[in-house]
């Protein structure tokens, strides 16, 4: 399987990285992202991604370097792109509220445009493993204050197992949430500053192997961190990475 981080920034554009979105190629049922950040039309068109081929968008928790390139996605799948396929948006209660505030505020009037093909907002319950666009999602809740609870995400598709934490300080969810999947991309936000709401390097490191994933790769990078990147001992994200997993 692969997947490309289109962007792997933090919220503050840090190293000159956009903000969050993996992008997941599928042999069937379509291209799936995984968050949209504000600035992620932008990578999308500089990675060279088909909007239209992406199939089911996921978002971790409600924050704008994390779900706020929606409303610029879905009026290019109206407008520019012309898109007829499906598409699913999934992610935590409140996303559907949310992101028609998100809409009205950034292009008024955009809520009252009917799609010019099926779409659907899903609400993904905490725990329960739901069936969406041809992927298996499991919702684990993490640490950090978004308005709304804030997903860990496991997924599960052809075979293989992938775990995005979200944003979030360490909490024993991530040991489930991760255990022994094929790949697990998680924040790591300092190097050793213990802070609110955000996971640093050196607590991850230590439970890293009670979760037992196969791959681990870390994103979401403050400034600090970028610049200790020599001293870390695990694989690091950068934008147009690409991983086979
Ligand atoms: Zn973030």
């Amino acid at each position: 399987m692969r997947l490309q981080f289109l962007g792997s920034g933090d919220a503050f554009g840090s190293g000159g990285r956009f903000n969050t979105c993996f992008h997941l190629e599928r042999a069937a049922h379509g291209n799936v992202l995984i968050d949209c950040g504000a600035t992620s039309m932008v990578a999308i068109r500089k990675w060279g991604i088909e909007p239209n081929d992406i199939s089911t968008i996921l978002v971790s928790h409600l924050h704008g370097d994390h779900f706020g390139g929606l409303p610029f996605f879905l009026l290019d799948a109206q407008l520019v792109s012309r898109r007829t396929t499906p598409l699913v948006i999934a992610g935590p209660p409140g996303l559907r509220e949310r992101l028609a505030i998100l809409m009205e505020a950034m292009f008024a009037g955009s809520t009252a445009i009917v799609p010019r093909y099926p779409q659907e907002i899903r609400e993904l319950a905490l725990h329960e493993r739901a069936e969406v666009g041809g992927l298996a999602v499991t919702p684990y809740l993490m640490k950090h204050y978004s308005g709304a609870p804030s997903y860990a995400l496991r997924v599960e598709t052809e075979g293989k197992v992938l775990t995005y934490s979200g944003d979030t300080e360490w909490v024993e969810e991530l040991v489930p949430a991760g255990r022994d999947a094929d790949l697990f991309i998680c924040e790591a936000y300092f190097f050793d500053k213990v802070m609110k709401y955000h996971v640093d390097y050196t607590t991850l490191m230590k439970h890293l192997p009670r979760i037992g994933a196969r791959r681990t790769i870390v994103t979401h990078m403050s400034a600090e961190l970028l610049d200790r990147r020599d001293e870390i001992a695990c694989e690091a994200a950068h934008d147009g990475l690409v991983v086979e997993f």
